[in-house]
């Protein structure tokens, strides 16, 4: 890696280059506030050089075999891996969260292009018999060709690297857009894959701010696909700008997730995936939990269990304290929407238990105070809409049908969480919560080779697994007739 990490160039056919227009943006570390780059904003003419340049490196991509796109992403896996550290530290720099996570972010980034380098070699049509003996049906697939790639800032490795690895894996080729807040870390990333020796134009970035280069980007007739991880609103938004066009389009959105903790369940445990995935990232994660219920009987021990746990959480620069649990949240944006929050839950009744403001050690940032709400009820933003910073609600339930309705009585659904040693309740959970993901005993909703998606307003489509690669594929139907086929041995 030799260039200027601060990298300021966008990626059109291979070649890093600087913006022939306007000016530059700049990018905050959120734990000093410092300005610590500027980028060029990708022009219009930029965004559509830069789609020319996809469409001619898919006549390219397109036909190259499922083992060698694989042995490109393999390789580019392994630089990620060997680059590791390095982007994390610019990742934790733009973006807040602690270097240990942000590690744990790249490495990931690098384990999904291993995924999808295999995954795509399993891309098998089918042969389907005709009711006349004489045809065949045969089912191939074809990848949709160039697409975009626009995601948030929260994983800004991690989510570009999932619609990189289906998308390269499956054939089509990309435009990325990056998200403004934090551009560096997945530049660094897409740098990895152009090292590995990725053709010229399989691969091209565009910074800039979503309502015109990523409008742009996705009403461009040449893009086949958009691949969004954001939020709802816009996602809505995109459905709806590619709708004319018949463009296909995935939306990985917004969630606001509950978790449900029986009075059978390991206590602990279910303590400890309440603080873990409440409060990781400062909550700035679409599987957060957002509220949680708890059965009565256990209600007041849990919450004094979990205020006590999440006390213990250091919060920190992550970029020089090795030892904190939690950064800065990634804008001040983000930390309004949290007080307001936090005001509209106190006003309605809720109790605050630990938290509840900005921490006072720091002068400069946009740290926040891991903050519980407890007695809280659906008439509450923090038990509606989404948060995403570190706020979660905590509310008693009687029954387990009391629960599960509580926790299907909002608009997403995207993850749900569930503690309890009861086979038959988690069975009852597990098919009765109205979600794209369940987990039960544990709270990590996604793996990388199951699918991954929302449903109601959390999203439409896959990422991970076999489905995430089908997103870039569509099928064909060819039947075949073979003369005298009846007739022959
Ligand atoms: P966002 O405002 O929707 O932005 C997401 C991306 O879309 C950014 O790159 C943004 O560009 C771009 N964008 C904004 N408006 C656009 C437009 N009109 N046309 C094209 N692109 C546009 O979301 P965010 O605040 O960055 O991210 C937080 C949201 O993402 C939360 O709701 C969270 O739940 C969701 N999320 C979902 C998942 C999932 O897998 N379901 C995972 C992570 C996050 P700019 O950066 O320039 O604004």
């Amino acid at each position: 890696m030799n260039k200027d990490p601060y990298c300021r160039q966008m990626l059109i056919n291979g070649k890093w280059i600087d913006s022939g227009d306007v000016g530059s943006f700049e990018v905050q570390n959120p734990a000093t506030e410092e300005v610590i780059a500027s980028l060029f904003r990708a022009t219009a003419d930029d965004v559509n050089n830069a789609v020319k340049s996809a469409e001619q490196a898919f006549k390219v991509w397109s036909k190259y075999s499922p083992s060698d796109r694989g042995r490109i992403l393999r390789k580019a896996s392994q630089i990620v891996e060997e680059r590791k550290e390095q982007i994390a530290l610019i990742l934790t720099e733009e973006q807040g969260k602690p270097v240990k996570e942000a590690i744990g972010e790249v490495q990931k980034g690098a384990d999904i292009l291993r995924y999808y380098a295999e995954e795509g070699e399993r891309v098998y049509g089918r042969i389907i018999a005709n009711s006349d003996r004489a045809i065949d049906s045969h089912v191939i697939y074809h990848p949709v060709g160039p697409c975009a790639a626009i995601s948030p800032w929260n994983y800004p490795v991690e989510l570009v690297a999932w619609k990189i690895g289906g998308a390269l894996a499956a054939g089509c080729t990309l435009v990325v857009k990056p998200p403004s807040l934090t551009p560096l870390s997945p530049i660094l990333f897409i740098e990895c894959l152009v090292d590995a020796g990725l053709p010229a134009g399989v691969i091209n970035v565009c910074p800039g701010s979503g309502s015109d280069v990523g409008k742009i980007l996705v009403e461009s007739p040449g893009i086949k696909k958009v691949a969004f991880t954001g939020s709802t609103e816009v996602g809505k938004k995109l459905v709806q700008m590619c709708a004319s066009a018949f463009k296909k389009v995935s939306v990985e959105l917004g969630g606001q997730c509950p978790l449900i903790v029986c009075c059978d369940s390991d206590f602990e445990a279910a303590v400890a995936g309440a603080v873990r995935r409440s409060f990781r990232n400062m909550g700035q994660i679409c599987i957060a939990i957002n509220r949680i219920y708890v059965q009565r009987n256990i209600y007041e021990r849990f919450i004094e269990s979990m205020a006590a746990r999440a006390k213990t959480l250091v919060i920190g620069n992550g970029l020089i304290d090795n030892s904190c649990d939690l950064g800065p949240m990634a804008s001040e944006d983000g930390v309004c929407k949290s007080e307001q929050h936090i005001r509209d839950a106190l006003g309605k009744g809720a109790r605050l238990v630990i938290g509840g403001k900005r921490p006072e050690n720091f002068s400069k940032g946009f740290f926040f105070e891991p903050t519980i709400l407890a007695d809280a009820d659906h008439s509450m933003l923090v038990m509606q809409e989404e948060t995403f910073g570190p706020v979660v609600g905590i509310m008693a339930y009687d029954t387990l049908d009391e629960a599960i309705a509580l926790a299907n009585d909002v608009s997403f659904g995207l993850a749900c969480y569930a503690y309890t040693n009861s086979l038959i309740k988690a069975d009852t959970l597990a098919r009765n919560l109205i979600s794209g993901n369940v987990a039960i005993n544990n709270v990590d909703a996604g793996t990388i080779n199951a699918p991954y998606g929302g449903w109601k307003d959390s999203g439409n489509g896959y990422e991970h697994g076999p489905e995430g690669l089908f997103e870039y594929l569509k099928a064909k139907h060819i039947r075949i007739k073979y003369q005298n086929r009846e007739l022959r041995k």
